[in-house]
């Protein structure tokens, strides 16, 4: 059983839109930049990429019908793009500005696998998640400079995402997003939605942080355990809530960061200098619209060389009531800058869109 997932069954077919693109000489420009990918792992063995044809459907929103981004049922078209993470450990290394040795032994303590100490294995499959991406539109239009381009980087968080919780604004954002890209690829561009599951968690998970925390020397270095929880986990996530709500005074922005520091010992455990790796696969050298509030987000896209235009705040009226205290808190905390705020009319004309409706603040 073990090989047969290395074989490609002759019923799969390589996407031809993303195959022309990924031929691409233009679209490969940056590829050498890419550490925690395979960029041909579509076609290695086992194939470390995939693709495929599909639709989407968010019960919050309604995508304007075109018979062509948008069918007649209301479900946007999309292309998925999975990402298995292949690590150049050589390379990912000095990207985090570590000792190979020292980044191998660490890997080597934490999975028990010795294997990885030796220096003529120069990739590893970490046994983790990887990256995917929602592409609308024609992905091929990415190696036109004059493509309009929407992206947002998504970290995953269950309890949002998938169960609609109200105390942080993580689905919104993500819906948001959706229909910020759809939206431009109706406008003949080209919108992407990267999701990050584990991500980069990875390297706490495999015990890297306090060495990458001792060898950064300036601008901020965070490093995942899980995603969840600003990858502190679902635990530390659950006791940092079950704190904000219990506290005397309720749940406001001013303690919000104490308690998760008071908890975990820190404010937030992600980094995000592998994150523009998915971009450079896609060829993506400019943003127009990044739908992120993230400075770390912004900083690691910008720090990797792609021009950002204009970030996108999440309007407040798609925020939950309860999750005001995290906005604010982030806000306070200069998650974001607000110089960069653009007239939110672009993508969301219609402010009164019924479908907000279970996003309260309007109405509230
Ligand atoms: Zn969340």
């Amino acid at each position: 059983m073990f090989d047969w997932h290395k074989k490609r069954s002759e019923d799969e077919f390589y996407v031809a839109e993303l195959d022309k693109h990924l031929k691409n000489d233009k679209t490969r420009e940056s590829w050498d930049k890419i550490v925690a990918f395979d960029p041909m792992g579509w076609f290695a063995h086992p194939p470390t990429m995939a693709a495929v044809y599909s639709s989407v459907l968010i019960p919050e929103v309604q995508f304007e019908v075109d018979g062509k981004i948008v069918r007649e049922d209301g479900r946007a078209n999309v292309l998925k793009l999975a990402m298995d993470y292949v690590w150049d450990m050589k390379r990912m290394s000095e990207r985090l500005e570590m000792d190979e040795d020292k980044f191998r032994a660490s890997l080597v303590k934490y999975t028990q696998n010795e294997k990885i100490a030796d220096k003529s294995r120069r990739l590893y499959l970490p046994p983790v998640g990887g990256c995917t991406c929602y592409i609308f539109g024609d992905v091929s239009l990415l190696g036109k400079e004059s493509t309009e381009v929407a992206v947002r980087v998504h970290d995953s968080c269950c309890g949002s995402d998938v169960f609609g919780t109200d105390i942080c604004t993580c689905r919104p954002y993500l819906v948001f997003a959706v229909k910020a890209a759809v939206e431009c690829a109706q406008r003949g561009g080209v919108g992407v939605v990267s999701f990050f599951s584990l991500s980069f968690s990875n390297l706490l998970f495999f015990g890297i942080s306090a060495d990458i925390q001792f060898s950064f020397s300036s601008f901020t270095q965070i490093i995942y355990y899980q995603k969840e929880g600003r990858s502190l986990g679902e635990v530390t996530k659950f006791r940092v809530y079950n704190a904000r709500k219990a506290q005397k005074g309720g749940d406001r922005s001013e303690t919000y960061f104490f308690h998760t520091e008071n908890i975990a010992g820190i404010r937030d455990a992600r980094f995000q200098e592998m994150m523009p790796d998915a971009l450079h696969f896609l060829g993506i050298k400019r943003i127009d619209w990044l739908l992120s509030m993230s400075s770390d987000k912004y900083d690691g896209i910008t720090q990797a060389g792609i021009q950002v235009m204009q970030r996108v705040a999440l309007p407040d009226y798609w925020v939950p009531k309860e999750a005001l205290v995290e906005i604010g808190a982030k806000i306070a905390g200069s998650f974001f800058s607000p110089f960069f705020f653009p007239p939110f009319s672009i993508f969301d004309s219609n402010s009164d869109c019924p479908t907000h409706s279970w996003l309260p603040l309007r109405q509230g």
